[in-house]
């Protein structure tokens, strides 16, 4: 559920994950938390990124499942739920080669005794991140199996000590897809939630991308061959044309980087958008006999249009990028 359900509106999502049966909702930050809580969720929420310690109160009170990376954080989040009266769940989380959170190996066994042995803490979890278990290269399938076997060895040596791991999850997206040895008790599946197949390959069971980013045209104009449209004139009418006005830009989420290189659908058929793509209007190009009215609708990515997996694709990002990248000021509507 993290950046606002990937940009899709977190509580309708939460509602729907909840309903399709998730057993519990990831999110990146203590306040993405209480949105949730504040939203009346009730299930188990885990927060994957380190906060600050000076948010343990709120992580206390909003009955958030923090993952633990490290022997100061343990310590902290034990004082001030025993201070408080309460006995929390948390999940060690270790690196074994994503290289971002995470304790190294080597001292995970140290961290979960820490854990066990602190009376306000419930060893609840563990769980490991991939670095590229969406790629089907030789040498990525071959570095996500070398994460699962130093898993594998962090989960004995934990056991080894007479300590139970709890809930053991490491999949995201990619290794829902390719790595199935990688499920263990729980996946925490993003991006192919909104329908998109996270791998090169062909996914084996389909998705379609729920979001589609709607608008209407507001303007038309006649435009003179060699007249300019937009900021930086990047775009001349190469003869007369019609241009219409669609009132969404960079701040809606519509990259900048698509400007004179994306097309848009209105009416069953695709028009480029020409000219800079500005804060909050972007111009699509008609052609002289243009059919289109005012007030037609205009897909700019998913529905029929490419979608944002396109979009992103076209100008070097990642669809994550592009959903996440929607602002609050677009309005959300949910169709069953
Ligand atoms: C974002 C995130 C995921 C989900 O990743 P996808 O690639 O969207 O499936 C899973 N685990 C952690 C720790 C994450 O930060």
């Amino acid at each position: 559920m993290k950046a606002g359900a990937y940009g899709h509106g977190v509580l309708p999502i939460a509602r729907a994950a909840i309903e399709a049966g998730a057993y519990c909702l990831a999110v990146a930050t203590v306040d993405e938390g209480v949105e949730l809580r504040l939203g009346g969720i009730d299930a188990p929420i885990l927060l994957l990124s380190q906060p600050m310690f000076d948010e343990i109160p709120r992580i206390l009170d909003n009955r958030l499942i923090t993952m633990v990376s490290d022997i100061d954080y343990a310590e902290a989040l034990n004082r001030q739920a025993a201070a408080a009266g309460l006995i929390i769940p948390v999940h060690l989380k270790v690196d074994t080669g994503m290289g971002r959170m995470g304790c190294p190996t080597s001292s995970a066994p140290d961290l979960a005794r820490c854990i066990a042995g602190c009376t306000a803490l419930k060893y609840d979890g563990t769980a490991t991140h991939f670095a590229s278990s969406d790629s089907a290269r030789p040498d990525d399938i071959a570095y996500t199996r070398q994460q699962l076997e130093r898993f594998h060895q962090v989960l004995n040596d934990i056991r080894a000590l007479g300590l139970d791991p709890g809930i053991v999850h490491a999949a995201n997206s990619g290794a829902v897809l390719l790595h199935p040895d990688s499920w263990f008790d729980m996946v925490r599946p993003g991006i192919l939630l909104y329908g998109y197949n996270a791998v090169s390959e062909a996914c084996p069971f389909p998705v379609q991308p729920v979001m589609e980013l709607r608008s209407n045209i507001v303007f038309i104009k006649q435009v003179k061959k060699g007249e300019s449209l937009s900021y930086g004139r990047t775009w001349q009418a190469p003869h007369d044309t019609v241009a219409a006005v669609i009132p969404a830009g960079y701040a809606d989420g519509l990259p900048r980087l698509a400007s004179n290189r994306w097309q848009v659908l209105i009416n069953d058929r695709l028009y480029p958008l020409t000219g800079n793509i500005c804060m909050d209007q972007c111009l699509a190009d008609l052609g002289p006999e243009t059919t289109v009215k005012r007030w037609d609708e205009v897909s700019l990515f998913g529905g029929k249009a490419p979608d944002a997996a396109k979009l992103a694709a076209t100008i070097g990002t990642i669809p994550y990028e592009i959903t996440c990248n929607i602002n609050k000021r677009v309005p959300r509507v949910y169709i069953e």
